[in-house]
Formats: C-alpha cells, sequence, structure tokens
C-alpha cells in the first residue's frame, strides 16, 4: 500500500513492514517468519525492484513479528542490517527475547517450527543516527532498544510498537507487552514533541494527517 510515494507499507505480515524509497531501497522491520515472499513479492511487481535493490534493513525491535523473516531476507538482499545499540544481543540471539512470559516462549516455539535464525547486525545505531533522512529516535519502554524513525523534511514518524493508530485514537502496546511502563511514557512524551504528519506503526493503521495532534491526546492520559 502506498502511503506516500516513497513510502510503501506491506501489511498483513504481522506486524506492518515499510519500504522507504531514496536513491537505495531501505526495508524497515521484517514481519513474522514466513512473510519474506510477500515482502520481495511486493518489491517486485508494486516497486518493479530486485530484491537487491534493498541495501539497509532496519529493525526497530527484535520481538519475532519484527525480526521473523530477517534471515532470510539478508540472505537474498545481501543488506546491512541496523538496529539500536540496545537492542542488538537481542536481535543477534545472544541474550533471550525480552518481555512477557509468552514471547519469549513464542519466539521459542517459532524458531523450532520455523527456520526463524537470528542474525548479527551490521550497523550499530545511536540515538540521533541517520538512515536515508530518517532520524534514530530512542523509544524504550516496549523493549530497551526500541527505536522511531523520524523524517523531519515530510514530518514521517515510524513508531515501530511503541505507538499504535486503530483508525480513531492512539495508543500505545497493550500493557501486558510494556516491559518499562515509565520509559515508554518518557518515549511518548518525546515523539509529542516532534512535528508529524504521518504516523506509520508495527500495527493497526497509518494516520495520514496531523498525527501530532493525535499523540499529544495520548500523552495527556497518561
Ligand atoms: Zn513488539
Amino acid at each position: 500500500m502506498e502511503i506516500l510515494s516513497n513510502i510503501h507499507m506491506i501489511d498483513g505480515i504481522n506486524a506492518n513492514s515499510y519500504l522507504l524509497l531514496g536513491d537505495k531501497i531501505t526495508l524497515v522491520d521484517t514481519g513474522m517468519p514466513g512473510s519474506q515472499e510477500k515482502i520481495l513479492n511486493y518489491l517486485q511487481n508494486m516497486l518493479k525492484s530486485k530484491p537487491e535493490d534493498i541495501k539497509t534493513i532496519v529493525i526497530t525491535h527484535h520481538h519475532i513479528d519484527h525480526t521473523g523473516s530477517l534471515y532470510e531476507l539478508k540472505k537474498v538482499t545481501n543488506a546491512d542490517v541496523a538496529a539500536f545499540k540496545d537492542e542488538v544481543d537481542y536481535i543477534s540471539g545472544k541474550k533471550p527475547a525480552s518481555g512477557p512470559f509468552y514471547m519469549r516462549i513464542g519466539s521459542r516455539l517459532m524458531s523450532f517450527l520455523t527456520s526463524y535464525n537470528k542474525v548479527e547486525p551490521d550497523i550499530i545505531l545511536k540515538e540521533d543516527d541517520v538512515v536515508e533522512g530518517y532520524r534514530v529516535i530512542h523509544t524504550p519502554g516496549h523493549t530497551p532498544g526500541s527505536i522511531s524513525l523520524y523524517n523531519p523534511d515530510n514530518r514521517v514518524i515510524i513508531v515501530g510498537d511503541t505507538l499504535r493508530f486503530n483508525g480513531e485514537k492512539v495508543n500505545g502496546p497493550p500493557s501486558m507487552l510494556i516491559e518499562d511502563h515509565e520509559a515508554l511514557k518518557k518515549s511518548v512524551e518525546k515523539i509529542s514533541k516532534l512535528d508529524c504528519e504521518v504516523m506509520l506503526s508495527g500495527h493497526g493503521k497509518p494516520i495520514p494527517e496531523n498525527a501530532s495532534e493525535l499523540i499529544k491526546e495520548y500523552y495527556k492520559t497518561l
């Protein structure tokens, strides 16, 4: 689905992935295990691009619904994998998945049932690094190294699982999926101070306009 001419969303792979088109193509998140075909088909059929045109894969956080197809996609694209420094060890498998019990169990079960292999990130991101025009903003709470990506030119923010939109209002992750409530609140405050028109998240719908207004409304409720 086209969000803007240079941003496409691939849904139905729980969680949403995004293709950012510039001089090169950047993929944000990779869906559940087995999503690679859907992502590559979209790339080939809708964007007339080749797998190797994806030069970077940015991971917003390590959960299986964001890293599930990373191994396969890295293999076919040969892209560099970029992730925030506090999230790298979870993505590489050096640390077991963080978060609630059933996420950890789910992760293990999926690794057992599918070819869910871990990947060592190539690029370790820090606050304020810029990836293809998108500034890295550390927004912990859902996980320790969760990031948002903010582009001040088109005022688009990609928030991973830190926020979501149900078509009416903005919310945080379900309470049982918040590892650190205080950190999450600070992260929402940080995002609410940015000038955002469009908000794109891992789950739920895109906010096509006036995103800041809805984000601020949500922050007031925390
Ligand atoms: Zn998550």
